[in-house]
Parts: C-alpha cells; structure tokens; sequence
C-alpha cells in the first residue's frame, strides 16, 4: 500500500521532501494487474482480435443497404472484392474504440482519374471515412487522397504503393464520447499507420466525413467498420480488428 501511495504522488507530481533518496528499485515494481497473453504469427492476426475477415467467407458482414442481408461482395483466391452498384458491406458487430488491421489494392486495371481511380473507403463506426483510392500520380484533392480523413485531414505524408499492390492500414480509434443529453465531451481521435509510416497521428474528427458541405456532429454509440462501393474494383483481404 505503501509504494502504491508514493507510486500515486509521484505521478501526480507531488514531491516528498528526501523521498527519492529512501526508494529501493522494488518499491516502484508492482506484479499486477497481470497483461493477458496475446500470441502473434507473421501476416496472422494476434490472439485475441475479432477476425473480420481472412479470405474464406463473410460471415462477419452484412450488406450496408439494410444492414441485415447478406454482403454482396465477391471472393475470390481468398481475396475480397467490391462488387460496384451493390453497395456498401458493414460488420454485424458495432465497436466503440480499437485496433483495426486492414490490406487492400487498388484495381489491376487503371482508369478514372482523381476521386474516380481506385477509390473506396474504411469507415470507423459507419461514419467516419479513412479515404482509400490509388493515390500513385494520381491529383487530387489532398485532404481526399488514401490515408486522408475525408474532407477533414490530409495524410501527414504521401506514401507509395508498395511493390506487391498491397497497402496496409493499422488504425487506432478512439470513439467520440457524448453525454446522456447528446453534448459532445470529447472528440473522436485517429491514429493511422499507411503501410507502417504515420499517416494521422491522433487527429481530432470534427465529425462526420461529407462530400458536400462541412461535417456534422451527431451524438451516437458503439458502431460497425464498413467498407465502401465507390464503384472500383479495390480489394481487401486481412482484416481484424482488437476491441480497446
Ligand atoms: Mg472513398
């Protein structure tokens, strides 16, 4: 109880006068809580993440038109693909803040330009748009090229396609939290690491991603990941996500 106490007014930066010239090494050790063990494996996801997706089926999905059939996407080779004009896939289960690990490439064939080359979209909580397009000499808007929070944030940087076309997005998501009347009391917060660089570094949503018009605040709770049919044929394959 002791090193707690001193632990607890030490991080508070309450300074006991000669206390640091008592300490031990030991008294600022502690043994709990104890970390769960989380088991990893190369291009695997960890242990204890919620797989949304790892190439056979999706079963973790339902169509965003109704939120309740099945996603009409294809699979094919273990890979997931659009399927333009069938709209938007979103998960069956809603989250609030977490760890998302997604892969996607860009279609094989090139055409369109701007916004109309490659572009889909991760969308935290439904709402939220983390830009997905095939960025590579391709103009555009920054703050709607991949890596972007739609309309609101460019990336930090731009970074390339890399040679296998697969890019990688790891985000960390903190959820918006409102109060019970609806008022918000602390903004939502992204982390996104595009293929291992930081692209956002927890950046403040100012609220939904619009295409037209500036974004809205609207008070909700725990959301699903959804992924949208922008029309291209972008493909996805192993995708988790780690409730926080
Ligand atoms: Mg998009």
């Amino acid at each position: 109880m002791l090193k707690h106490s001193l632990l607890i007014a030490l991080f508070a930066g309450i300074s006991y006068a000669g206390a640091q010239t008592k300490f031990q090494p030991q008294d600022t050790e502690f043994y709990e809580p104890v970390p769960r063990v989380v088991n990893t494996k190369a291009n695997t996801a960890p242990s204890d993440a919620i797989v949304l997706f790892d190439g056979t089926n999706l079963s973790e999905w339902v169509s965003e038109k109704d939120g309740s059939s099945q996603a009409p996407w294809t699979i094919k080779d273990n890979i997931l693909t659009v399927k333009p004009g069938t709209g938007g896939i979103q998960t069956k289960k809603n989250f609030e803040d977490f760890q998302l690990h997604i892969e996607w490439k860009s279609p094989e064939v090139i055409k369109g330009e701007g916004q109309g080359r490659g572009n889909s979209g991760l969308f935290l909580q439904g709402k939220y748009e983390l830009q997905i397009l095939d960025n590579d000499d391709n103009k555009t808007y920054t703050n709607g090229q991949a890596g972007s929070l739609y309309k609101q944030s460019p990336p930090l940087v731009e970074v390339r396609k890399p040679e296998s076309g697969w890019h990688t997005y790891d985000v960390l998501y903190t959820a918006p939290r409102f109060n019970k009347d609806g008022h918000l009391i602390k903004r939502a917060s992204v982390t996104v690491l595009h293929n291992g660089v930081v692209v956002q570094y927890n950046t403040e949503l100012q609220g939904t991603t619009e295409y037209i018009g500036l974004p809205k605040m609207i008070a909700h709770g725990a959301g699903p990941i959804s992924l949208q049919d922008h029309g291209d044929l972008v493909s996805f394959r192993n995708i988790w996500i780690r409730e926080l």
